[in-house]
């Protein structure tokens, strides 16, 4: 399987590679480590006219090494992720120190140079050197998801973990620089991520992404962080006059619960008694607050926080403009008006149908009793 993938793969290679970038003609350590380097998060039509400017400044890591700090920044300005190039300052420093001027040739010495991670450090030796070593920049993970048919986002370790061996398993014995460049330049020309072109492709016969009509998911996208839900708050005024009736108002018809009837909601910031007596020249006396009411919307959860007492009107007399009425726990409990879930439900727990003469029955018919629990969340209108 292997050797076919290789054979395909490098075949493929000849005819459409790319054979023309800067740092493979003449093809060095230090060209490549500062090619690989430079290329991370950096697409090569960025990377190349940086890279000639900085080897014809800097053409080994003697140069690199000895150069003012300032100056490496200067000539790494616009290329971005500048913690790079003070990688690549510290570890052209360790290659001078450590290994005598020459880049290791060992996979663990080569990763523990500031700034080369697995991928990198694979890339560098099988190119530089030849190693038979695996890599998996993000071109090459794209490629690999799509044609084993590995699901899921990279960057989960055990995404990346099945990713690494199926590169370790396709690696050929022979070619590979070839094979790594070939590996990359698939990804970056023909396995793109927005328009692979899956009938020129020499791996298409084998694609289970392809095969499977699973292009367009794979590979997996990053899990997106659970948002939390935006929250609102208000206080639900439950005034009762002197019969022992309540204060309904309609609710206007743009907005929550439009049309149906409500005890007054008063947003919870706001001041509950100046809006009471403004809206419905009442005042409350007494009030008792309840446990609060939870309500899920589709964008949003509500909390409603009853306040309870008895009501007097003030000398500005009740404002009802027929949207605002008394009724009864009974006539609320018979189903008489369209309540909002949370309040109907609200209501039966307060005055339970068998403490209302002559309403039971009716309510047991209009009203059946659901868990409140498994609710679904209320589409907002
Ligand atoms: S067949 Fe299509 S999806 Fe599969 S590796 Fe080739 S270009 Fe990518």
């Amino acid at each position: 399987m292997s050797g076919d993938f290789a054979d395909r793969l490098l075949a493929w290679f000849e005819r459409h590679g790319r054979h023309d970038l800067p740092w493979q003609q003449p093809r060095s350590a230090y060209r490549v480590w500062l090619s690989e380097v430079m290329l991370q998060q950096t697409q090569v039509a960025t990377v190349r006219p940086y890279f000639e400017r900085f080897v014809a400044r800097f053409p080994d890591f003697a140069s690199l090494a000895q150069a003012p700090a300032d100056e490496l920044m200067r000539y790494w300005a616009g290329l971005g992720y500048y913690a790079r190039a003070r990688n690549l300052h510290a570890a052209a420093q360790a290659v001078m120190s450590r290994h005598g001027g020459e880049f290791p040739t060992e996979f663990e010495a080569a990763l523990a140079l500031p700034g080369i991670g697995r991928s990198t450090a694979g890339a560098i030796l099988a190119q530089a050197h030849g190693q038979r070593q695996a890599i998996l920049d993000a071109n090459v993970k794209r490629v690999l998801a799509r044609w084993a048919g590995i699901a899921g986002w990279p960057g989960e370790a055990a995404v990346a973990a099945r990713l690494w061996h199926c590169a370790e398993q396709l690696l050929p014995t022979q070619r590979l620089a070839d094979y790594s460049q070939a590996l990359m330049d698939l990804g970056a020309t023909l396995c793109t991520a927005g328009q692979p072109r899956c009938g020129d492709c020499p791996l298409a016969d084998d694609c289970v992404a392809r095969r499977e009509g699973r292009v367009a998911e794979l590979p997996g996208a990053k899990p997106r962080p659970a948002r939390p839900r935006p929250q609102r708050e208000a206080w639900l005024i439950l005034a009762e006059d002197e019969q022992g009736r309540w204060l309904l108002e309609q609710r206007p018809g743009a907005g929550i619960w439009g049309g149906l009837w409500c005890p007054p909601l008063i947003d919870r910031e706001q001041d509950w008694a100046g809006a009471l007596r403004e809206r419905h020249g009442l005042q409350l006396s007494g009030a008792q607050p309840d446990a609060p009411i939870a309500h899920a919307f589709s964008h949003y959860d509500l909390r409603l926080y009853p306040l309870r007492g008895p009501a007097q009107l003030l000398a500005t007399g009740l404002r009802e403009a027929g949207t605002s009425r008394w009724y009864s726990p009974a006539a609320l409990r018979a189903g008489e008006l369209g309540l909002p879930a949370p309040v109907a439900r609200y209501v039966e727990r307060l005055a339970p149908a068998a403490d209302l003469p002559g309403t039971a029955a009716v309510a047991r018919v209009r009203r059946p009793r659901r868990p409140a629990a498994k609710a679904k969340p209320e589409s907002v209108p």
